[in-house]
């Protein structure tokens, strides 16, 4: 079947459910009935398996083309459980400019436990052989990267990672797998948080390991029943229902941001934008070779002064000033003060995060109403930048 028709049918049995139901019944409960001593219909405990979170989890497993899939509470409880794998005196690489809050965990279970992580810049593979250590036991990879949108080759990392016997991890959750399939190009291990583009109607926070590696299947269930991670049934049907019209939406949200990137990068008052589907974005040939599609998020740097950027995400209507992304509406946020807060400036500033990135996720509301909004924030700047000259000139004439 095609990708579409998966987001539609995948996880759905072909014989509907119970009393013909066409779509997954949500099983909110916490116990299942035994037939008998030893004998149940499947299932005996939500924590253990739950046949929503189950459809939820076939249809993952499906869109990935992995082997195995579990849903759970949140994406950080995805990451979580993967880095379970683990034991103290193994070691990670990982991508410099990471999740946030994955660099957090990161830098906690090594302070605690000893598990260690070094933080590389993967955009050159080979970068990777440089780190490496006889502990070294995977590489966990991301990209495109937030907020900057750049690329990591995920063939050429995970084909050197093979080579040294390492389990690669690609987190997928800026693109979904409608825009890249991470098992094609090597990787052992996907997580999400199905909280943004799989989801996508910001109502919602989940998260998914999708394995193919049948050595790491059962041992990811265990975990997951053993930590206690897995998700509500309600928030599998949730995501489930999100799911359906994922295609339709990631056309959207591209086609939108496509047209935003192409705006702010003939706007005066932008000094420069980040999006993958630029010619002018310096791995433009490698997201057209390992991407279906660039998706939906833009950033830019905005030319101006903090009071410039605070006017900016205070104008715009319909761009609301919030964290999170990949949901149908449109928010704006800036990473230092917001997302990438908890990472230290000296750090932000040597991934090229300043204070004057603002982030996009671009909905999929009306893609000319999307840009008169952000040309009358833009108005705003620039009428605000004017009455300040204006203010400045009779203190500087004084001083003469
Ligand atoms: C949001 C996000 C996470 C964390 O997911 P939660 O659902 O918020 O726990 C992890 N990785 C990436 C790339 C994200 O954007």
């Amino acid at each position: 079947m095609s990708f579409q028709t998966d987001t539609i049918h995948a996880g759905v049995p072909s014989s509907g459910h119970a009393y013909g139901a066409v779509m997954t019944p949500i099983f909110q409960t916490s116990t299942f009935v035994f037939e008998d001593i030893g004998k149940t219909k499947g299932y005996d405990y939500t924590r253990s398996g739950n046949p929503t979170r189950a459809a939820l989890e076939e249809c993952l497993r499906v869109l990935e083309g992995g082997s195995s899939a579990v849903a759970v509470t949140t994406g950080m409880a995805a990451i979580a459980t993967v880095l379970h794998l683990f034991k103290a005196g193994d070691e990670i690489i990982c991508t410099d400019d990471c999740y946030g809050g994955t660099a957090r965990l990161f830098k906690t279970l090594e302070a605690q436990f000893g598990l260690a992580v070094r933080f590389v810049n993967l955009q050159q593979p080979e970068t990777l052989s440089a780190a490496l250590t006889p502990h070294t036991k995977a590489v966990w990879i991301e990209t495109p990267s937030n907020p900057l949108l750049n690329l990591i080759d995920i063939e050429a990392v995970c084909t050197l990672a093979a080579s040294h016997g390492l389990i690669s991890i690609v987190d997928n959750t800026f693109l979904s797998p409608y825009n890249q399939r991470p098992f094609e190009l090597g990787a052992d291990i996907i997580v999400h948080s199905t909280t943004k583009y799989l989801n996508g109607h910001s109502d919602v926070v989940g998260g998914a390991i999708v394995s193919n590696r049948a050595d790491l299947d059962e041992r990811l269930k265990f975990l997951t029943n053993s930590l206690g991670t897995c998700a509500q049934p309600f928030d599998c049907w949730l995501v489930l229902r999100g799911i359906k019209t994922l295609a339709v939406r990631m056309r959207e949200h591209e086609k939108n941001a496509q047209a935003v990137a192409e705006f702010l990068a003939s706007h005066p008052l932008v000094k420069k934008v980040f999006y993958p589907g630029l010619a002018s974005h310096p791995q433009h040939d490698l997201a057209k070779r390992q991407q279906r599609g660039f998706g939906g998020m833009v950033s830019f740097e905005l030319s101006g002064d903090a009071e410039d950027i605070n006017t900016f995400l205070r104008s715009t209507r319909l761009f609301a000033l919030a964290e999170s992304l990949g949901g149908v509406e449109s928010l704006a946020e800036h990473p230092a003060s917001m997302s990438h807060a908890s990472m230290d400036a000296a750090h932000r500033l040597s991934v090229g995060i300043t204070d004057q990135v603002i982030r996009l996720s671009v909905g999929i509301e009306d893609g000319g109403d999307l840009l008169a909004d952000l040309e009358s924030a833009f108005e705003q700047v620039d009428a605000r930048k004017r009455t300040e000259h204006k203010a400045r000139r009779p203190v500087a004439a004084s001083t003469l």
